[in-house]
């Protein structure tokens, strides 16, 4: 089949929009799908959410070139702060020891998205925006897209689809392919709080009796709340009162940063594991949240996504030097081995921190309390940790 793409990425998205920029210098035919335009994605509140940054996915945007911009808005993460509500033990991660400027980095999903369709729209590769998948069909030798572009339908063919369109993949369910959902019963309530004291580039995290507690900095006397809990606590704490939400934050956080003001309204992120049962199918690549929707307490999600979207730059690059079929089996089968590990890695860690940490159990919260005391006396131990907060832990 001579298709009119080598490659369509469905989804323009953080992962499918940067999978597009890393794609900018391979010469083969990119064609990227966008269901939303401008002003629709400026206008949803789902923008609005904080992203922190591992070191390793700072140097990716660095090769993207999208970090220099973005990172005027960042802030960096200097020190890592982890305790216990009512209990002593604490840890605490500082970059200088590790030898390094930032252990990561946090950013407004928004900035980065908005740097991210900036660049899209300098690409030689073709945008088709606003345009939604509605068909898909694979055959032997390429894929047969329909995509839904106002009252228009359009088809196009293409060597190999990534589908990049997010939890709610339509590519992954035109493909009957299922997921498998871990429902944790939780929802992140997500807002930002201005704060007395100078937050000094330091990310909190803080289990307490209703969940974890992260704040992260956005500005000097800013910063990001994703409260974990519940759903039954999360529905009422959404529906009490600005004051009372206050009140309750504070108490749960204490006065680790004096007094805190509420300065954006409060959302609510019902939280799951979902998988797709696969990553390929017949010419068809699953990444980021199409593929792996992870929980947001330990800000791994964007973080594995992007690898995904490096990684299978880098093959893409290798595989067009053979100029080989970049939709066959063999290459996919090689794609999804190689990033097995990594994913089961990174689900495996997000997962058993919220089996230890969001537990009311008192000798697992004992042991946790013992555990965050022994890491801050123990470096080895804390190495690792650190590894994993900037992102290293998991490397391919
Ligand atoms: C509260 C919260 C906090 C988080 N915190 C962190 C964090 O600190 N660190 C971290 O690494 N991750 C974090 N995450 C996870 C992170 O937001 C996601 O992993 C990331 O957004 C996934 O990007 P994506 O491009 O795969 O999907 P999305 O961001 O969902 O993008 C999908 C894109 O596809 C488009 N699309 C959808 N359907 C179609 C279609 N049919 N046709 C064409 N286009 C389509 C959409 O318009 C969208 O642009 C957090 C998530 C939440 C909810």
């Amino acid at each position: 089949m001579n298709s009119d793409f080598d490659l369509l990425i469905v989804g323009g998205g953080l992962v499918g929009g940067s999978l597009a920029l890393a794609m900018r210098d391979i010469p083969l035919r990119v064609g990227i799908v966008e269901a939303l335009t401008e002003a629709e994605r400026q206008a949803s509140t789902a923008g609005d959410r904080a992203l922190a940054l591992a070191r390793g996915t700072v140097q990716i945007l660095d090769r993207l070139g999208i970090w220099q911009d973005v990172s005027a808005k960042a802030m960096p993460i200097r020190h890592i702060h982890v305790s216990d509500r009512g209990r002593f033990g604490k840890t605490r991660l500082h970059a200088d020891e590790k030898g390094v400027d930032a252990l990561g980095h946090v950013v407004v999903a928004r900035t980065l998205e908005d740097r991210i369709s900036q660049e899209l729209h300098k690409l030689d590769a073709e945008l088709i925006c606003p345009a939604r998948v509605i068909g898909l069909k694979a055959g032997q030798n390429g894929v047969c897209v329909t995509l839904k572009k106002g009252e228009e339908c359009l088809n196009f063919t293409a060597t190999l689809v990534v589908a990049a369109d997010g939890g709610n993949s339509t590519v992954r369910k035109l493909l009957g392919i299922q997921q498998s959902v871990r429902d944790y019963g939780q929802t992140a309530i997500v807002t930002e709080v201005s704060t007395q004291a100078d937050v000094n580039f330091t990310a909190y995290e803080r289990f307490t009796t209703a969940g974890p507690l992260a704040l992260l900095p956005l500005e000097r006397r800013k910063c990001s709340v994703v409260w974990t809990m519940k759903d039954q606590d999360a529905e009422e704490v959404l529906s009490e009162s600005d004051a009372n939400f206050t009140a309750s934050l504070q108490s749960a956080f204490g006065h680790w940063l004096g007094k805190i003001r509420l300065a954006a309204r409060r959302q609510g992120f019902p939280l799951k594991l979902v998988q797709a049962e696969k990553m390929a199918d017949d010419r068809v690549l699953l990444i980021g949240n199409a593929m792996h929707q992870l929980h947001p307490v330990a800000g791994q999600g964007f973080n594995l996504g992007l690898r995904d979207a490096a990684f299978l730059a880098e093959r893409l690059s290798t595989k067009l030097a053979f100029r080989e079929d970049i939709g066959e089996k063999a290459f996919l089968d090689r794609y999804v081995r190689a990033r097995q590990r990594d994913l089961a890695n990174t689900i495996h860690f997000t997962d058993g921190l919220i089996r230890v940490f969001c537990t009311d159990f008192p000798p697992l919260a004992l042991a946790r309390n013992a555990a965050m005391i022994a890491l801050d006396c123990f470096p080895p131990a804390k190495r690792l940790l650190a590894r994993h907060a900037m992102g290293y832990g998991f490397r391919l």
